[in-house]
């Protein structure tokens, strides 16, 4: 890990009792809200300050399901007790760059029924203690969302299609007329990913995001860097959804770690294609003993 996080935001755990290594966020470990962010590490060796690469975390198309469930199910079942929770309660999406967010509730739980849920699911939402959601990423930002009043959270796969067709605040209104969540009380964590000057973009994004967002918000989103091309700032496009869905800007926290500068520790899509991606994993704990 050689990047710096001069602000502390989060928390790099060698020493895992999974013996995989993670990214946390300080913030919801303070609100006792179980969190994680995979890397493309197996094992970390501390000793050697290295470790073992290729985790495979994720399903990658092509891949044979049966044998490539067994191996990702395992990883994630190890990484679920790391954060006291298990496979019997754990969700995984399918997502395919929506802005779709599912309600889980008790009957959903369970890595093995999870992953017959439909195609099309980007984001997950529950009150159910101790669930423990799943979602995936290569570049693009995994969003945490946690309300410590009335014990529920939301866990979303932010791409550039999420991000403009605002997943964090979908989940945030299922939040509110679901559980009677007040945004107020959210706190929101914005996870590795692609930062804006990895984020090259085509003309033709700028005039989406100008038309469904307006002129205003594409300038401040979009600028175009010196070789003339657009760049995306998700992170902050995402913060901007947060807060206008009502989370307080000081309950917001964003890594500020770039997936694609940090080739080495991370999957990136843009560097190595579809070699395989991180997982966003937040356990519902916070507030409960
Ligand atoms: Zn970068």
């Amino acid at each position: 890990m050689k990047y710096t996080d001069n602000r502390q935001v989060f928390t790099w755990n060698e020493e895992t009792q999974s013996g995989i290594p993670y990214v946390s966020f300080r913030m919801l470990d303070e609100l006792g809200y179980p969190n994680l962010y995979t890397t493309r590490y197996r094992n970390w060796d501390k000793a050697k300050g290295t470790g073992a690469k290729g985790i495979r975390i994720a399903y990658m198309k092509g891949e044979d399901v049966a044998e490539a469930r067994s191996v990702i199910s395992k990883n994630l079942g190890l990484l679920a007790e790391d954060m006291g929770s298990n496979l019997n309660h754990l969700v995984v999406t399918h997502q395919l760059h929506t802005a779709n967010v599912k309600m889980i509730g008790e009957e959903d739980l369970g890595y093995w029924k999870s992953v017959e849920i439909e195609d099309g699911i980007d984001g997950l939402v529950t009150n159910v203690p101790n669930a423990c959601l799943v979602v995936y990423g290569a570049d693009c930002p995994s969003i945490y969302i946690v309300d410590p009043v009335k014990h529920a959270i939301g866990l979303v796969h932010a791409g550039w299609k999420g991000t403009f067709g605002k997943i964090p605040e979908a989940a945030i209104a299922m939040m509110q007329s679901a559980y009677g969540s007040n945004p107020a009380d959210m706190y929101a964590a914005i996870g590795p990913s692609i930062c804006e000057d990895c984020y090259e973009m085509g003309d033709e994004i700028y005039d989406m995001l100008a038309e469904q967002w307006g002129m205003e918000d594409a300038e401040l989103l979009m600028k175009r860097h010196e070789s003339g091309k657009y760049h995306l700032d998700l992170w902050q496009a995402n913060r901007l959804t947060l807060e206008r869905a009502g989370v307080p800007s000081n309950h917001i926290e964003v890594t500020n770690i770039c997936t694609c500068c940090n080739v080495d520790d991370f999957y990136s899509y843009r560097a190595h294609k579809m070699e395989n991606e991180q997982a966003a994993m937040l356990v519902n704990r916070g507030g409960r003993t």
